[in-house]
């Protein structure tokens, strides 16, 4: 068997990080098996979906690099073979026409709460003569659910479930306006689909009581079910905006890198031994269902944010460039051109040492694209006294007259302190300033390689005045 898993996010809003999470265990379960991830838009609720929430999804996911194997299936092209196989059921006599008015459905839900039971259709039409059927009425589809014995569900994570058939009714699959509800829509799609593993969310377990009668009446094969338990925020509540971002594209503008999120969600709710660094290459050879937990996972902006800052750390620094350059680009007062592209490629190896996301990142490198002079904060103020400034304007002079590279600049600058019976950090701390605008950087002579000669002798120029 080919294991074949789906994704079925429903297009109402931007992509959960939760959401992003049940893609990737999906994902890398398929992989995993050698077998297929697919995904399908769950778009029936046309009050609520948007194309703008479809296109969200899919570019959250390709950012994630969880675009699935095959183009999208878009659930509500499928409307009529959903009634189609509403019909064959009927016409297999497992299920049947029920012509109860939006009034009676009310009365029987009251009737139900007033007494203290869970409000169930009766099954009134279950038995009775179409012919008695009152004129006028469309009637809806309900599928006929087994009403003794129990359902019982083997799921990959949460173990055997069950349910006593009693607490089932006879769902509608159909409507009267010929409209499948959402509980067939997945069953015949799946089907139709050749899923085998259904890998979602916890709050859809109580579904899958359902879902399963729905193969059961067409003699279709069952897949595997596999639910996931929830993420939570730190307080132990369902993760919610409250709790800080939790769209996906939200952890993009953050600054954190996609493959630093997947190996956060993995983490999230699944693990193996206490590795927790794994690449996606990883990820596969190791995921299976039997490490999913049970219990909801907590979400720990720290630690994704760890993780991000190891990730950084080994990413390539060429990409690091770019995604920097896109985020500097967005900011008017800098000039970001070909110097701020060859400085910032020069000093990543040491920016991208510092840095905990793509944000901080940016932030560090802002002054290699400031135009002069460049503003100082008031620790870099206070370094440019009377004194560190002769000295930066003598230092200038020394600078000037050497070879722009990083070894002779170190070579020059301890020379010159030495020559002045000062200690390197009393000139280093004010020429920092100088050429960062700040009291922390790279290494300063790496600083001032980047920054180029005459960019450079400006910068001290400028501060020693
Ligand atoms: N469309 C459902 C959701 O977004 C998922 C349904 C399923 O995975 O079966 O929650």
């Amino acid at each position: 068997m080919t294991v074949v898993t789906r994704f079925a996010p429903s297009p109402t809003g931007f992509l959960h990080i939760g959401g992003a999470r049940t893609a990737l265990f999906n994902l890398l379960f398929s992989r995993h098996h050698g077998g297929k991830y697919l995904l399908r838009i769950e778009d029936t609720d046309k009050q609520r979906s948007t194309a703008e929430a479809v296109q969200q999804i899919l570019d959250s996911l390709a950012w994630l690099d969880l675009s699935p194997d095959e183009p999208p299936l878009f659930q509500s092209t499928r409307e009529a073979r959903h009634a189609e196989v509403a019909h064959q059921m009927l016409a297999a006599g497992r299920a049947y026409f029920c012509y109860c008015t939006p009034e009676e459905l009310q009365q029987m839900r009251e009737r139900a709460i007033k007494e203290g039971r869970p409000p169930r259709y009766d099954g009134r039409w279950r038995d009775r003569d179409p012919k008695e059927a009152p004129p006028g009425i469309k009637p809806a589809i309900r599928i006929k659910a087994p009403r003794e014995g129990e359902t019982v569900v083997e799921d990959l994570v949460q173990g055997t479930v069950r349910v006593a058939n009693t607490e089932l009714d006879d769902m509608i699959i159909l409507r009267s306006d010929g409209t499948p509800t959402y509980l067939h829509a997945v069953v015949v799609d799946d089907h139709d689909m050749g899923i085998t593993h259904v890998i979602r969310g916890d709050d859809h377990l109580t579904n899958t009581f359902r879902q399963v009668q729905v193969y059961r009446a067409m003699g279709w094969d069952e897949p595997r079910f596999g639910h996931i338990p929830l993420i939570h925020g730190a307080d132990g509540s369902k993760l919610s905006k409250r709790h800080g971002a939790v769209s996906v594209l939200e952890f993009r503008e953050m600054g954190y890198l996609p493959e630093a999120v997947c190996n956060y969600l993995l983490r999230l709710g699944w693990g193996h031994g206490d590795a927790e660094i794994l690449d996606r290459d990883e990820a596969i050879r190791l995921f299976d269902t039997d490490g999913v937990g049970r219990g909801a996972a907590r979400f720990d902006f720290a630690k994704l944010t760890a993780l991000n800052a190891h990730y950084l750390r080994k990413a390539d620094p060429a990409r690091l460039v770019r995604e920097t350059l896109e985020r500097l680009a967005r900011r008017t007062e800098l000039a970001v051109g070909a110097h701020a592209k060859a400085r910032l490629a020069a000093l990543m190896p040491g920016l991208q040492e510092r840095a905990r996301t793509l944000a901080e990142l940016a932030d560090s490198a802002a002054f290699l694209a400031h135009p002069r002079p460049l503003p100082m904060d008031a620790k870099a103020r206070a370094q440019l006294t009377p004194e560190a400034k002769i000295a930066l304007r003598e230092l200038g002079a020394a600078l000037g007259a050497t070879d722009w590279s990083v070894a002779a600049l170190e070579a020059a600058t301890r020379a010159f302190a030495e020559s002045r019976a000062m200690k390197l950090g009393a000139v280093a701390q004010p020429l920092r300033a100088a050429l960062t605008g700040s009291t922390q950087s790279p290494p300063i002579f790496d600083v001032l390689g980047a920054l180029g000669r005459e960019e450079g002798l400006a910068r001290i120029e400028d501060a020693a005045r």
